[in-house]
């Protein structure tokens, strides 16, 4: 087993270096990512593959292509978002700076998810370089070819004094954790999470738990039922159902549930062809385990469509369970394979009832053109993230922060979020220090006094502006503009 310990003191030592600091060495090594992506196209795809049976498209869309924008999207901004953020003061520090300054933590460690191995790892990582922390990186065992070329490749592009991969399984793992780190940034289970978080208390070392759950869908009758299946399809079937905001259940009508099982089955035919099985573009279940706990979850359930499988290949065909008693354990766990149960309700606040009842979700889905209904869901639920009118999409849009709340996850990243995720937003007061500005500081001296506490009340009062600070700058240029004009005009 590699030594932790000493992976640890020797990133420490790097970091306290001040190498990781510079810009352009981030800058550096975010480009050497973008040229491993280009590079090693195809050993990825294979890897890929290999673990899980994905496709060349979900492969390039949802991972290689994924990371190399990232990168290049922290590429493109870090010199704006690493610069000093300043902020309002009051009248009391008037006269001084207040600013923001994102800091790297040290080093950080990332436990990344098998589902998928490649952007779970490398998209933490590509912040955590951004933000110029170092990093360990530990892939998971779970997907082992993927976590194997990333061990490989990794040295070749990245400063391996900065950056190190750390491979093992759950008992190496917990070893690792022993260490005092200064972030952990974890993806993967909820009861895995909670390891992690209790290891990260004892030194009471910062943290980014991304976790899953069962993410509901409500869908009535004021969508085109054939689009919403082909979205709900494709969510649910992308990497097999083993995405953690993949449509877990679908809730709706006993009307609706009719039409949207005909219609999933005609829509799984156009994007999958008869014979799903056989689709290159089908993706397969992550190893034996996981496919048994899968199957185990049909036992007694009234199958409505599909329910075909076969161990040998961990194919699990697209099915579709009714009549599912919410205390069976396809309602009690996270399924995260190609099986969506249906459960009846009346209207959607029933919908929101049974959602508020259980713990919150990463997603949310809420396929409806009514907009008080999508506003129902959007006031009177809690959940990581909402999607209105599609599946997964929001993941998409990096603009949006990633992340759970409550049993899915605590923290969030992507795009700007990354970087602020793994940087400290060190605030800063800097003061002048002269006879002049030491006149205005006098009234916080003792000895105390009416007049000193009025003085004080003063500066430190909050005020409400005339016209919204957003404006502010427009209005300042419309009133110069207006002067200058009237100047000419007497001028000429
Ligand atoms: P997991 O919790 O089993 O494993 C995640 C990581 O933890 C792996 O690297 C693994 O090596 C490590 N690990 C496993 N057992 C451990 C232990 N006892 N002690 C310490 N470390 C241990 O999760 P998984 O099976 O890899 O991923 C599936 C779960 O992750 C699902 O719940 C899914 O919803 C969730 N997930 C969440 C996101 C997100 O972004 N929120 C993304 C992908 C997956």
């Amino acid at each position: 087993m590699q030594n932790p310990a000493e992976i640890l003191s020797h990133l420490r030592n790097s970091f306290n270096s001040g190498l990781t600091k510079t810009l352009s060495f981030r800058e550096t090594q975010l480009k050497n990512l973008i040229r491993l992506y280009d590079e090693n196209t195809t050993i990825l795809l294979e890897a890929l593959h290999d673990d899980l049976n994905k496709s060349t498209q979900e492969s390039m869309v949802c991972e290689i292509d994924y990371l190399k924008n990232d990168a290049l999207n922290m590429l493109y901004n870090l010199s704006d978002w690493a610069k000093p953020n300043y902020v309002d003061k009051e009248l009391i520090n008037i006269m001084d700076t207040a600013k923001l300054v994102p800091e790297p933590y040290g080093v950080v460690l990332i436990i990344g998810a098998w589902n998928y191995p490649l952007q779970l790892t490398l998209s933490p990582l590509t912040a955590a370089i951004a933000s110029g922390n170092c990093a360990i990186v530990k892939p998971s065992e779970v997907a082992p070819a993927t976590a194997k070329v990333i061990a490989e490749l990794l040295p070749k592009y990245l400063d391996s004094n900065c950056y190190k991969i750390f491979l093992g399984q759950p008992f190496e793992t917990q070893k690792l954790l022993e260490q005092r780190f200064d972030y952990i940034f974890f993806t993967g289970s909820t009861r895995i999470g909670t390891i992690v978080a209790q290891a990260a208390a004892k030194y009471l070392t910062p943290i980014t738990l991304e976790l899953g759950g069962k993410s509901p869908c409500y869908l009535d009758s004021t969508v085109d039922i054939e689009i919403a299946a082909a979205r709900i399809l494709w969510g649910k079937c992308v990497n097999a159902g083993q995405t953690c905001i993949a449509p877990d259940y679908l809730l709706c009508s006993e009307e609706v549930e009719e039409s949207f099982i005909q219609a999933f089955k005609k829509m799984q035919e156009k994007q999958y062809g008869s014979d799903i099985k056989a689709s290159p573009d089908y993706p397969r279940i992550i190893n034996n385990n996981h496919f048994n706990r899968i199957i185990k979850l049909l036992e007694g359930q009234n199958i409505a469509l599909g329910g075909s499988h076969d161990a040998n290949n961990r194919f699990i065909e697209p099915t579709i369970c009714t009549k599912v008693d919410p205390r069976s354990p396809i309602m009690s766990e996270e399924i995260f394979g190609p099986i969506l149960p249906i459960i009846r309700v009346n209207n959607a606040s029933e919908a929101i009832n049974f959602i508020n009842e259980r713990e919150k979700p990463l997603a949310l889905y809420v396929f409806s053109n009514d907009g008080e209904i999508v506003d129902l869901f959007e006031k009177q639920t809690s959940s990581g993230g909402i999607c209105v009118n599609d599946t997964i999409m929001h993941f998409a849009c990096d603009a949006l922060p990633f992340g759970g709340v409550g049993n899915s996850g605590l923290g969030a990243y992507h795009g700007k979020f990354s970087f602020d995720t793994f940087s400290h937003q060190k605030p800063i007061l800097e003061k002048s220090i002269d006879k002049f500005h030491e006149m205005f500081q006098d009234s916080r001296y003792a000895p105390y006094s009416e007049r000193k506490i009025k003085t004080l009340s003063f500066l430190t009062r909050k005020r409400k502006l005339p016209i919204p600070k957003k404006y502010f700058v427009q209005i300042i240029l419309v009133i110069l503009g207006f002067f200058i004009g009237y100047f000419m005009l007497l001028v000429y």
